[in-house]
């Protein structure tokens, strides 16, 4: 692999002082926010660090509520996961919703649902006056299915619409192959209230808001220690290398980028690797693949999701792994997935390709909660964080802010060992054995 590639993705441990990395938010970034490096001693009443969605969100939710609050990013605002996403805003969690009510009754899953479908709201008017640089004019997202099971599907809608207040629309074949010409697909379902943004723009903005409410956003500045000042009353020391906050409440936002710097939240995050390309320009040929406009992702375990961007451009999202490949070998693997779904675009070109960390709790729900007295965690979105981080940020705000217990409906999901050193070897195990079970269940339901 040549030197800066995707080279964050070689370690996880703290990377610090980077530049954005090449990908199509970081090309097509409109939006600025205005910070520096921290360079002084500083006080406040919170202190986020990490500056992706959880953290600015976080920031923003405090700044609201009148806290006063400083952000510090180790690199740039959104230069993690958040940056660099497939840019799919949807409520809803990484775990399956059926799987929140055999879990925790359908009451309680109702209450968790409904607190990312708020969140969802709550981004649109966030984003109200500056939609052309963030929002895509395109709403809706079809799941398509890969296996014959339009029952199980049509089931499934049922219980979104009626329990969870969802307004899933079911496609048939003839409908899904209409819009999507590959033989794939066996049915769907649009989900109307999704949207698609340029995420770093997203994230930039919801800085800058946080900015003009009177949080402090301070970038290049990597946090290397975080002491409690006394035993008897919270209060903590922040260091970066240049500098120092004093506050009486951190929150740690840092997902799979956490590294070593609080041994709990590390031991229990996953890093998943997962990855993404940019299409050349594709012209007429795009309408020979696809004549919707919609956003498209999968129903398998191991799916792929894709969107139409600047007009006739695809970005084009899948796979976890734990062996990181160089750009050009990662623009024909993605590549590969996308001929083989659709097969007459042969002969296109990738543009960019690159790679994030999501950070995965074992649960695949978000981890809100406290380690000690004033010391908060908001991590653990998953591949689902467009829209939880809005909700992690906004329950850890009003916590800090208005003592309000609301994250507490959170508890189920502790800090469960995911595993390490060997939990990137055992998510990819899985992620095989995740494909294989696809692979199986697609010729059965041939
Ligand atoms: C390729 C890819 C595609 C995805 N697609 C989607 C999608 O379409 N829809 C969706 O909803 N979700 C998607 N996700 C998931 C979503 O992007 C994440 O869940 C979400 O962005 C997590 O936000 P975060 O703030 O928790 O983490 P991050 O955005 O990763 O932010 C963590 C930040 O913490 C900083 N940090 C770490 N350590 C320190 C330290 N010591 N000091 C200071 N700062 C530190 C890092 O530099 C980083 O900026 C995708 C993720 C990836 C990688």
């Amino acid at each position: 692999m040549k030197a800066n590639e995707i080279h964050d993705l070689d370690s996880v441990q703290q990377v610090s002082n980077m530049k954005y990395i090449d990908n199509y938010y970081s090309r097509t970034k409109s939006v600025q926010v205005a910070s520096a490096s921290l360079g002084e001693k500083l006080s406040a009443e919170v202190c986020v660090i990490g500056g992706g969605l959880a953290g600015v969100s976080t920031a923003l939710g405090l700044a609201e509520r009148g806290r006063s609050a400083v952000l510090l990013e180790a690199n740039q605002i959104g230069w993690g996961a958040s940056g660099r996403n497939g840019g799919f805003v949807a409520s809803g969690f990484s775990q399956n919703p059926l799987v929140l009510i055999e879990k925790l009754g359908l009451a309680h899953a109702k209450q968790l649902y409904t607190l990312t479908q708020k969140a969802y709201e709550l981004i649109q008017l966030r984003v109200k006056d500056v939609e052309a640089e963030i929002k895509s004019p395109i709403q809706g997202t079809v799941t398509a299915s890969w296996f014959n099971d339009s029952d199980g599907l049509q089931d499934y809608i049922h219980t979104m619409n009626t329990e969870f207040g969802e307004s899933f629309e079911y496609w048939s074949k003839e409908k899904i192959n209409d819009m999507y010409l590959t033989s794939r697909y066996h049915c769907g379902y649009l989900e109307p209230d999704t949207s698609h943004f340029q995420s770093l723009n997203y994230a930039l903005h919801t800085a800058d808001m946080a900015s003009n409410a009177g949080a402090r956003i301070f970038e290049q500045s990597p946090v290397t220690k975080v002491v409690g000042i006394n035993s008897d009353s919270a209060r903590w020391k922040i260091s970066t290398p240049n500098g120092e906050v004093t506050a009486d409440h951190i929150v740690y936002a840092c997902s799979g980028y956490i590294g070593s710097l609080q041994s709990k939240l590390s031991r229990a995050t996953l890093p998943v690797a997962t990855y993404v390309l940019l299409t050349e320009p594709l012209g007429a040929r795009l309408k020979t693949a696809i004549r919707a406009p919609y956003a498209v992702s999968d129903n398998r375990f191991s799916s792929n999701y894709y969107r139409i961007v600047q007009n006739d451009q695809l970005l084009w999202g899948g796979r976890v792994s734990m062996f990181h490949p160089s750009q050009q070998a990662l623009k024909k693997i993605m590549l590969k997935d996308l001929l083989s779904v659709y097969p007459q675009l042969q002969g296109i070109r990738g543009e960019v390709a690159w790679g994030g960390y999501m950070g995965y709790a074992r649960h695949k729900m978000p981890q809100l909660g406290q380690l000690k007295p004033g010391e908060w965690y908001c991590q653990g979105f998953g591949g689902h964080g467009m829209a939880t981080t809005t909700m992690g940020g906004e329950l850890i705000a009003s916590a800090i802010a208005n003592n309000d217990d609301t994250w507490q409906a959170f508890a189920p999901f502790g800090l469960d060992y995911v595993g390490k050193p060997f939990g990137p070897v055992i998510a990819q195990l899985a992620y095989w054995s995740y494909q294989i079970q696809d692979a199986i269940k697609s010729q059965l339901s041939r």
